[in-house]
């Protein structure tokens, strides 16, 4: 066998194993995208079986054409990954035009496709643009990170690789070649080897991130309370340390508002635990629908949840809450009696710089303490930090672990 023959032998294990590990990957991925990949290193794989069957029987019109078209629907299939991975919309008018105008061209310029240095290149523009097709998909997702800013550049790498390869048909003497002795030359040889290069790279990259992607879905997944879909507790926490991390680093301010529900076993006595369970799930859509989209909310205990606002000072979020307040106080909640409505009480804290997210609970919880005390269905706001290095509670009132609300009619309640 020729090195060149070698060169496409490797190409076509190293296809098949691709396209098994993206078809592995698939059965965990919810959008489907990694098929599309499979499938694109599947058809790969197919075009590259073709190129055997031109070097043993001769290159028919048709069959340059098929293996041609084989290798574009490979990237085509690319791009259809891409976009499903990332939610974006799939250009299939434009793939669809390009991959059939490429098919007339290459029909109609097969006979100068290896003799002629135009040829060569009508030949591989439409991989080029293809791939370039796919950088765009890309570069026009805003929620784009560093991993797909990676996939973008080699994309487009890979892209001027095609360009490139006219040039190394030229330069190699490759050009005015038997289609049939490709497989002979040291074009051939570097041709196969920059496409596999190529390849491969897209190929971790994109094993890279269904990789982080799956421990995404799955570290979030545990990190949800199921019933208000809201963050649990650990989840919660864990979020909150990085935003208050990072609003020290901005020299940004950042707000902590507590709600629970008000005379919630009332609620259960009354309507039925499963009512009650309806207003967790009710108050958890509301606060998810109610904050901008960097509220960080967590459901952390039975009725009670803590919001974190990024960028907020204490009377924008005293603001916040006595909206969610009067809001969440006048919403009807599917399922329940109609006339029926719910309320919460809030607490409010802004964090200082070297408070960390404990403190903070303790203060916004004693604030809202007094909300509970002073008639509920209202808002309050914490008192100043008082840093622990005096000697000092950080802040007035009982902590979070021994509660203890009282009505303003009845005393002491639990
Ligand atoms: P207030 O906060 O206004 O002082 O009164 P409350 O009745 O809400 O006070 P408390 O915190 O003592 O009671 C909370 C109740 O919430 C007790 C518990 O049975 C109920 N609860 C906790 N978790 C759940 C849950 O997941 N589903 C339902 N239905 N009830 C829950
Ligand atoms: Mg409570
Ligand atoms: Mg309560």
């Amino acid at each position: 066998m020729s090195s060149a023959g070698v060169a496409l032998f490797t190409n076509l294990v190293v296809a098949v194993l691709l396209a098994s590990a993206f078809l592995a990957i698939s059965f965990y991925d919810g959008r489907r995208a990694a098929r599309w990949i499979a499938l694109s290193y599947a058809t790969g794989m197919a075009a590259l079986s073709l190129e055997f069957v031109i070097a043993g029987f001769g290159a028919s019109r048709p069959m340059v054409v098929v293996n041609f078209g084989g290798f574009l629907l490979a990237t085509l299939f690319f791009n259809v990954g891409v976009a499903r991975r990332i939610g974006a919309r799939v250009p299939w008018a434009l793939m669809g035009t390009l991959f059939g105008v490429s098919l007339l061209t290459t029909w109609l310029s097969a006979d100068w496709t290896g003799h002629l240095f135009w040829g060569s290149v009508v030949y591989q523009l439409p991989y080029a643009l293809m791939q370039w097709i796919g950088v765009g998909i890309i570069f026009s997702d805003r929620k784009r990170d560093r991993l797909d800013t990676m996939l973008g550049v080699v994309l487009a790498i890979s892209g001027v690789q095609f360009l490139l390869k006219p040039v190394m048909k030229w330069l190699s003497g490759g050009l005015g070649q038997d289609p049939a002795l490709y497989l002979e030359s040291t074009y051939a040889v570097i041709s196969l080897s920059m496409s596999a290069i190529c390849a491969l790279a897209l190929a971790l990259t994109m094993l890279a991130m269904f990789a982080r992607d799956v421990l995404r879905d799955v570290t979030q997944r545990a990190e949800i309370d199921p019933m208000s879909g809201v963050l649990n507790r650990g989840g919660f926490a864990r979020q909150v340390e990085m935003a208050l991390r990072d609003a020290v680093a901005h020299g940004l301010p950042v707000s902590l508002v507590l709600a629970d529900l008000d005379h919630f076993k009332q609620v259960n006595d009354t309507l039925g635990h499963a009512s009650g369970d309806r207003v967790i799930e009710a108050f958890g859509t509301f606060i998810r629908s109610a904050g901008e989209h960097r509220l960080i909310a967590g459901r952390i205990g039975g009725e009670e949840f803590a919001m974190v606002l990024p960028g907020v000072n204490l009377a924008a979020a005293r603001l916040f809450a006595e909206t969610a307040r009067s809001s969440f106080g006048s919403l009807a909640i599917a399922g329940l009696p109609i006339q029926r409505r719910f309320t919460a009480s809030f607490g409010v804290a802004e964090g200082y710089p070297d408070e960390g997210l404990d403190s903070m609970l303790r203060r916004a919880d004693e604030a809202l303490y007094r909300a509970k005390a002073e008639g509920r269905n209202a808002v309050r706001t914490a008192l100043p930090y008082v840093p622990d290095a005096l000697g000092l509670a950080s802040a007035t009132g009982a902590s979070p672990v021994v509660r203890r609300y009282r009505t303003s009619s009845s005393g002491a309640k639990r």
